[in-house]
């Protein structure tokens, strides 16, 4: 193996006291990762991992996004980046792709942070952070939101008056695209089904969201207008009547911002079970009969299946023609239980699993694990946002 990656694209990840990084060649063959994290903290530091896997720490104390970015730039040593793409969590109605970051781009990520008011800031800080180091290195952001443009009006839009809609933009946006797009596109590079090829992705991890993918196009999907929307998640309820607000204010005194904290932060499974927002923690709980939480742990991974398996069922009203379902995310990819206790909620389907090839799949392998008798297919796929985002970033540059 060469030590220099030929024409590489860095994949850049800002999250408000974060970076998430990856430096990844034109084929896609070897990769450069790390993070950054606790910035601003005088424990902020970057574990980095090289080409042939070995890691190292790095102290940043008190390192601000750009002076961490300098000091990723330097860890990277002589493989520099040809371009880089951001990821951008909100693109709003203006972009529909990947686009060239310009002055025009940057204002209105900035802009559309009344959206997105945890992230889009973050994602700016990171486009200027490196605009500054490197003013002529190329920069494309990448939209979560923007797989979903394909959406119709029927699907995107609220029961509620037009104009909220027209002069305030308020409509479903969906989110997690890059993983949704990068899914759908693999499924049907391995499936011996010939097209049209109808896909029902479920990325299931910390976040999760499921959407109806049509010949490469998104037609439907959990999340909305924030990704509150939809399944529950780890921390985040999903769905929920909208007059919970206001009955929670009337009858707690609660204020919108302790609300907002509440469904965001402290539902979801760690509301439901009391323990942990982590599947792995909360599933060994529902296993253990001498816990004191075992009960609420066993209902939380119920809640989750069931959900995810009623929604999964409703948005295959999306599709004209449904070729299977794919399993994604840390517990998509992980769980072989999950995925049959969700199969086993879509019971009227005639989805047949194999359960030794659901056993064998987890720890980052891709494989189907239906019978021959199955009516539609199912897939566990490992999903890869940051060659999704590379990919994108070369098309838009023509690289
Ligand atoms: P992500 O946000 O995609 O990184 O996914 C994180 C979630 O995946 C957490 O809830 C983890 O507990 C879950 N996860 C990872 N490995 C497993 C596993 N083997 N079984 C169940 N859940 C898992």
């Amino acid at each position: 193996m060469s030590n220099v990656i030929t024409k590489p694209t860095l994949v850049v990840n800002c999250g408000s006291s974060s970076i998430k990084y990856a430096l990844i060649s034109e084929d896609n063959q070897h990769r450069i990762t790390g993070m950054a994290e606790n910035l601003g903290l005088d424990n902020a530091r970057i574990v980095h991992k090289c080409l042939d896997g070995k890691k190292t720490e790095v102290d940043i104390p008190g390192a601000n996004h750009k002076s961490a970015l300098v000091k990723i730039m330097s860890l990277l040593g002589n493989q520099s980046p040809i371009a880089v793409g951001h990821r951008v969590v909100h693109g709003g109605r203006e972009f529909s792709s990947a686009v060239e970051i310009t002055p025009h781009v940057l204002s209105e990520i900035k802009r559309l942070k009344e959206l997105a008011p945890l992230h889009n800031p973050a994602n700016a800080i990171g486009i200027e952070a490196v605009q500054s180091i490197y003013p002529d290195l190329p920069q494309v952001g990448v939209f979560d939101t923007a797989f979903h443009q394909t959406m119709p009006p029927k699907a995107y839009r609220y029961a509620i008056p037009k104009e909220m809609y027209e002069k305030d933009f308020i409509r479903r946006y969906g989110f997690h695209g890059t993983s949704h797009a990068y899914l759908s596109h693999r499924a049907s590079q391995i499936t011996e089904q010939q097209g049209p090829h109808g896909w029902l992705i479920a990325h299931l991890g910390n976040g999760s969201s499921t959407t109806a993918v049509y010949e490469g196009k998104s037609l439907d999907t959990s999340m909305g207008l924030t990704p509150l929307e939809g399944l529950m998640m780890g921390t985040r309820c999903g769905d929920v009547d909208p007059s919970l607000h206001i009955h929670l204010k009337r009858t707690m005194g609660l204020s919108l911002e302790q609300i907002d904290e509440i469904l965001n932060k402290k539902s979801g499974l760690l509301g439901v079970s009391g323990v942990s927002n982590d599947m792995r923690t909360v599933e060994s709980i529902a296993n253990d009969n001498s816990h004191p939480d075992q009960k609420n742990a066993e209902l939380a991974v119920e809640m989750f299946c069931y959900r995810a398996g009623k929604y999964l069922a409703s948005l295959s009203c999306a599709l004209p023609h449904l070729t299977g379902i794919v399993f994604s995310g840390g517990i998509g990819e992980n769980s072989a239980t999950i995925r049959a206790r969700i199969i086993e909620v879509m019971r009227h389907f005639s989805l047949d699993l194999d359960e030794q090839k659901n056993d064998s799949l987890y720890g980052g392998e891709e494989g189907s694990f239906h019978t021959a008798d199955s009516k539609y297919e199912l897939w566990v796929i490992p999903t890869d946002e940051e060659y999704q985002i590379a990919k994108e970033t070369r098309a838009v540059l023509g690289l």
